[in-house]
């Protein structure tokens, strides 16, 4: 017996592990977390939340411990309460209603994502039909159609396109949630070029720099391992982007929010496991995951750096104006 089970010990520990970079926390993540973090030391607690402020359970949950709300919907909260919206965007009505309400709004909508809008709102108004691809119930698409629902369609397949109908094949636009496969999109935006020639699109991708980025750096990864493990959550649209992104390029995967999750039997025989997280997944996870592989016996640990990364966004002004205040 206990020959077996340390055999099995030996042939789960894997000789080495390789950490994707970049990895995890995009600049649009970072801000808004920040933004709660800072709400709450400028107002105090509670500061309410509208929707997770991005999808991670861990963050979420420490964010709760130090005294933000998080509700579904604006009706939930006090009037004349202080609100964040967030990364994922919000529809016009959602601030209209918040308004209704006196509520005070700090607006954590990633700029990136604010960019979709403005591109969706200026095809509305040129009179294209918009088709927007992208994942249907996930709260950036809700946002970004709650801008022109009269003129935006939803397609999540290459399939569902040729299920289309547009008043006018000549004035069709399309636009994208900010974290699709990048490969899935494009196949899908070539088959929309094939059935409307005409058809226009933003002038710069849709998806943003850190889902490009991130998949760019787990096909690499992929390549080069016999498992990834992704840290994320399940609600994490890029950080499941990332699961499949390896699985095509060779490698088992699996999406895990810490590593409590990780199984044993994922382990067997794997010899390189490389690591990566969701732009949602702080670095802490990912530090105490491989903290879990050394205390195995791993001790080979090494970086593949696949792109630089250094983009920043500044905070809500209504927060830079309150720091600036209270340090005055
Ligand atoms: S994943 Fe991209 S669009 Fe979403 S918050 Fe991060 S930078 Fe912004």
């Amino acid at each position: 017996m206990q020959a077996k089970a340390t055999l099995r010990a030996v042939g789960s520990t894997p000789e080495k592990l390789l950490l994707a970079a970049p990895r995890g926390y995009c600049a649009g993540v970072d801000r808004a977390v920040q933004t709660v973090e800072r709400a709450l030391e400028l107002y105090g607690a509670p500061v309410y939340v509208r929707k997770e402020i991005v999808h991670n359970k861990t963050v979420v949950e420490q964010l709760r411990e130090r005294g933000a709300v998080f509700v579904e919907s604006v009706a939930d909260i006090p009037e004349g309460a202080t609100v964040v919206f967030s990364a994922h965007g919000v529809s016009p009505s959602v601030h209209a209603k918040a308004a209704a309400r006196s509520l005070a709004t700090i607006d954590a909508t990633c700029p990136l994502v604010t960019k979709v809008h403005v591109e969706a709102k200026k095809f509305a108004a040129d009179g294209y039909t918009i088709v927007l691809i992208g994942h249907a119930g996930h709260e950036e698409v809700e946002g970004t159609m709650g801008e022109a629902p009269e003129n935006i369609v939803l397609v999540q397949t290459e399939e569902d396109v040729e299920e289309l109908e547009v008043p006018d094949p000549e004035r069709v636009a399309y636009i994208s949630q900010t974290t699709l496969s990048v490969d899935e999109t494009r196949a899908i935006i070539e088959r929309l070029r094939r059935r409307y020639p005409a058809i226009i699109g933003p002038r710069t991708d849709d998806i943003c720099y850190a889902t490009t980025n991130r998949q760019a750096a787990v096909k690499q990864l992929a390549e080069q391992c016999d498992l990834v493990l992704v840290i994320g959550s399940r609600n994490s649209s890029n950080s499941n982007r990332l699961v499949e992104v390896a699985r095509e390029h060779g490698a088992a995967s699996h999406l895990i929010d810490s590593e409590g999750e990780v199984r044993e039997d994922w382990l067997e025989g794997k010899r390189v496991v490389g690591i990566t997280s969701g732009a949602s997944a702080p670095e802490s996870l990912v530090q105490r995951l491989v903290d879990f592989f050394r205390a195995r016996g791993t001790s080979d640990v090494q970086e593949l750096e696949v792109v630089q990364e250094d983009v920043r966004f500044m905070l809500p002004k209504v927060i830079r104006q309150g720091l600036a205040t209270s340090s005055a």
